[in-house]
């Protein structure tokens, strides 16, 4: 973690980047709150990095709060800006940014939006605290991200509803949640649904493993089982396995994909006082003169975490639950 002079801090601004998350408004509404409460004005930038290059901001005060901590998505929009790679356009951003007369950032996002954020402080010594927002929940340093249990919680309602219809015509299920390169969702919602197996990026399982849980289940007079399936890095892989296991074996399995309905919606009670703790922490870091890290909760303690610990470490799910899935499932 690195440190600033913030005894003049007088104005800070607030950004969402990257994938949105529900309860990222939380976040923002939780740092312009209590940074108003402090004395300092706020700025938004509008669309992350892309508002930064473009010089889009709006000033955020008690008001424009109003009303938002319930609503999924970003009120401040958010994107992704490739050019933000490039120094000379870092450069641009950092200068609009400190036109506005902010004198430190909060960062709601993901791994790639906190890389950008220690760049604005390493190149132009801009401080920046990340608050983590993102529904995978791989982020090193915090227990928890933002958007994390609504996304788990909107999996688990399709699995939910998908494990009538298979009950009731003796079907097997392949239900594909997100997760590119991490299974937090498949495996909470695997230990949550009651899943046969989960297939995650961490810990492969083949077709044949899979394949020989369901039978086994058949033989002591089970007729519908669930698999859960994280995307991976092509979403629609649910229907290689479907394909795979009707060719090992004839049974028809149906696939649902999840897809973008796992990040809308209006945040859990869970992810709002996440958001809500973070962003008020966020800004707490920035008024003690914290810089160039992330805030995170820990054993349900709010902490800062330096962004050289965060970024590039991915989180791992842990082994016992992956367990928890199949021990529980026999
Ligand atoms: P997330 O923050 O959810 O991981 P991305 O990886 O898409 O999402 O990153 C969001 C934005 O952060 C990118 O569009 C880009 O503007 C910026 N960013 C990501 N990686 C870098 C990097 N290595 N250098 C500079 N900026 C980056």
């Amino acid at each position: 973690m690195q440190r600033f002079d913030a005894r003049q801090l007088k104005k800070i601004a607030v950004y969402t980047s990257g994938g949105d998350a529900p309860g990222m408004n939380a976040a923002i509404r939780a740092v312009t709150r209590s940074a108003i409460a402090a004395k300092l004005e706020v700025v938004g930038v509008i669309g992350g990095y892309c508002g930064m290059i473009d010089n889009e901001f709006m000033p955020l005060n008690l008001s424009s709060m109003a009303n938002i901590i319930q609503r999924g998505g970003t009120m401040l929009k958010t994107g992704r800006a490739p050019e933000f790679h490039q120094a000379d356009v870092r450069a641009k951003a950092a200068q609009h940014l400190r036109a506005t007369g902010a004198e430190a950032a909060v960062c709601i996002g993901g791994d790639g939006s906190f890389t950008g954020a220690h760049f604005l402080w390493q190149e132009h010594k801009f401080p920046v605290i990340g608050v983590p927002g993102t529904i995978d929940n791989d982020i090193a340093g915090t227990d928890s991200t933002i958007g994390f249990d609504t996304a788990v919680n909107i999996a688990l309602e399709a699995i939910d509803r998908i494990r009538d219809t298979a009950a009731s015509h003796d079907r097997l299920f392949i239900v594909e949640v997100m997760g590119r390169d991490s299974g937090f969702i498949a495996t909470e919602v695997g230990i949550a649904g009651g899943a046969e197996e989960i297939f995650i990026p961490e810990n492969p399982v083949t077709v044949d493993q899979a394949i020989e849980r369901i039978k086994r289940g058949m033989s002591r007079g089970k007729k519908s089982s669930i698999l859960v399936a994280a995307e991976g890095h092509k979403p629609g892989r649910a229907y290689d396995l479907a394909e795979s296991i009707r060719k090992k074996t004839g049974f028809d399995a149906k696939v649902c994909i999840l897809g973008h309905i796992q990040r809308g919606g209006s945040p859990t009670a869970a992810d709002r006082i996440l958001a809500s703790r973070m962003g008020a922490g966020a800004v707490e870091a920035l008024r003690r003169g914290e810089c160039d890290a992330m805030i995170g909760i820990v054993a349900g303690q709010i902490v800062t975490v330096p962004f050289d610990d965060v970024i590039g470490v991915k989180k791992k799910v842990a082994t016992e639950l992956v367990n928890l899935v199949r021990s529980l499932s026999i």
